[in-house]
């Protein structure tokens, strides 16, 4: 899918959709790859997914791959100063600084491979990844199938009432659907499904 050779430059590659839709096996697919070219490989993930193994990056499918559980994007700088790939997996649970040490991770001549959610589950862009995607040099998005209907599947429905933004789950929480099967939460339905052109206001209304 990278059909440019590059010299003496490093890049951005985002892997983004919806949970279920193969996000980490294509980043595992891809670091296995530069492995076996005998490319010196660091792969990071957030400490908050110790969901399936803690030092390792484990797919839905069970594929798998040895990584490091980081606080801060930082300590991915620090930790890969060696590496000429760089996988870094559950990238929407770090936060913003992630772009610049991307960018710096990349502007050392490195290839940086982030996957993660582009969206929460209410349907709104997970940052940073938004950002990511706009400094990034490849993106691919990844799309599951809705358990519903079985259309290409965008969204990460949450099954139970919780409203915080991060709540680690899999099949027992979470479930692909479609845009037609998507049901937000109430309080973000109108933002979502059918934003409207707002109200102009009136002169003199301002404070
Ligand atoms: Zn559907």
């Amino acid at each position: 899918m990278i059909p440019i050779v590059h010299r003496n430059t490093g890049w951005i590659e985002v892997i983004c959709g919806s949970m279920f839709s193969g996000k980490s096996e294509e980043l595992i697919r891809r670091l296995r790859r530069a492995m076996i070219a005998r490319q010196k490989v660091a792969i990071f993930k957030p400490k908050i997914d110790n969901r399936f193994s803690e030092d390792h990056i484990v797919s839905h499918s069970e594929l798998k791959i040895p990584s490091t559980n980081v606080e801060s994007p930082w300590d991915i700088l620090e930790e890969s100063l060696e590496a000429q790939v760089v996988g870094i997996d559950e990238a929407q649970f770090f936060d913003k600084d992630l772009v610049l040490v991307c960018q710096k991770l990349a502007n050392m001549g490195k290839r940086v491979i982030v996957a993660g959610l582009d969206q929460d589950y209410r349907g709104e862009p997970f940052e940073p990844i938004p950002q990511l995607l706009a400094v990034a040099e490849y993106i691919d998005k990844t799309h599951a199938i809705c358990v519903i209907c079985g259309n290409p599947a965008n969204y990460t429905q949450r099954k139970t009432e919780d409203k915080e933004r991060v709540v680690v789950g899999a099949s027992d929480v979470y479930e692909a659907r479609c845009r037609n099967c998507f049901e937000p939460p109430e309080e973000v339905r109108k933002n979502v499904k059918l934003p409207r052109r707002p109200e102009k206001e009136e002169k003199g209304d301002r404070k």
